[in-house]
């Protein structure tokens, strides 16, 4: 079926600036050690999910289907990080002119990567993501009046008052449908009331576990993922379920009862797989912008399977390349 307009995605997220050691090893208390490299680039869940919608709508090098813009902060602290993260959104088709230059620094993530296992220690500061427009439900919305998006895309980087506003506003019956990926869980969780009627829900493992904790039902270790999206369909409404489940790929279930496994894209090597997860819900969200645009609810969302097939699909292209925004690839390169 034809879009009867333009489809609109509105990410409401983080922007951080990434900052990223690699080392032989990490240094122990009070050691000083010589490391291998230093790489400063745009990142946050939010950000790097805008650029995955982004770039998921381009169909051709010049033609881009689907809107998308960010509604984050930046600081007004060093203009070079500023000149780091609007270029790189807007390189990917994302709109800009809705994120806040607030008083306070950029968010921030100091990596530190470790050669001889490639494990990662990760320090985020949320600066202006906790700050300014972010703390509130209200400047937010007023942030989006002009947008009408058909999907807004949700993280776990800003704070929890205001996610929980924002799906509580969302869910209401409010147009736009809410794609929420809790990523970081709240160590106090989202309560059931603010989770209700969410439209798609996109956790990986170890956050599927959370949350089904944050919502009263305690995980018995181990997971079964089709088990777990029925505790989300039949408590809190949630119309579409997908657990993603790393190379082994993406479980899918909706509330009209379509569901099936989706095997990961067997790769010649993972090189990185930094924003995978950010890359297949960027991917997905667009599939729900566009299916909305048509007119059509997501219970008739017939093609979830092709949606889910294509997000992982990129996802396995994003974890063959290095680096977080860099790696997410176009829709025309997939
Ligand atoms: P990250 O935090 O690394 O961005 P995540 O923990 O949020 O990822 P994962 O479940 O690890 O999420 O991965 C997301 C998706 O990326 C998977 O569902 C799959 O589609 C793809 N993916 C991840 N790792 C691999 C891999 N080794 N081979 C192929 N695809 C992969």
């Amino acid at each position: 079926m034809a879009a009867t307009k333009t489809p609109q995605i509105s990410i409401i997220g983080s922007l951080n600036i990434d900052f990223v050691t690699t080392t032989p090893r990490c240094p122990v208390a009070g050691e000083t050690l010589t490391a291998t490299s230093l790489s400063v680039s745009a990142g946050g869940k939010g950000g790097n999910q805008a650029v995955a919608c982004g770039r998921s709508s381009f169909t051709s090098e010049s033609t881009q289907d689907v809107s998308v813009s960010m509604i984050g902060a930046v600081g007004a602290d060093d203009p070079y990080y500023t000149s780091l993260l609007k270029p790189a959104l807007e390189r990917s088709g994302v709109n800009t002119t809705a994120i806040e230059q607030s008083s306070v620094q950029t968010g921030s993530a100091s990596i530190v990567v470790e050669e001889m296992n490639g494990e990662n220690r990760i320090m985020v500061v949320p600066g202006a993501n906790h700050a300014g427009m972010m703390t509130g439900v209200a400047p937010i919305l007023s942030a989006l009046e002009k947008e009408e998006p058909d999907v807004v895309v949700l993280q776990g980087e800003i704070p929890r008052s205001t996610t929980i506003g924002l799906l509580e506003h969302f869910n209401a019956g409010n147009k736009a449908k809410v794609v929420f990926n809790p990523a970081p869980v709240f160590p106090e969780g989202i309560p059931l009331s603010a989770l209700q009627g969410t439209a798609v829900l996109i956790m990986n493992e170890t956050e599927v576990v959370q949350m089904m904790e944050s919502i009263g039902v305690p995980s018995d270790g181990e997971l079964v993922p089709e088990s777990a999206a029925k505790v989300f369909h039949e408590r809190a409404g949630v119309e579409i379920v997908l657990v993603t489940l790393g190379a082994q790929g993406v479980c899918y279930s909706t509330r009209s009862g379509k569901s099936g496994t989706v095997p990961g894209v067997k790769v010649a090597k993972v090189v990185d797989t930094t924003a995978a997860g950010d890359t297949f819900v960027g991917y997905f969200a667009t599939a729900v912008a566009r299916l909305l645009a048509t007119g059509q609810s997501l219970e008739a969302f017939d093609d979830v399977q092709s949606a889910v097939e294509k997000a992982n699909a990129a996802a396995a292209m994003c974890v063959q390349r290095q680096g977080a925004m860099q790696s997410i690839p176009f829709a025309y390169d997939l």
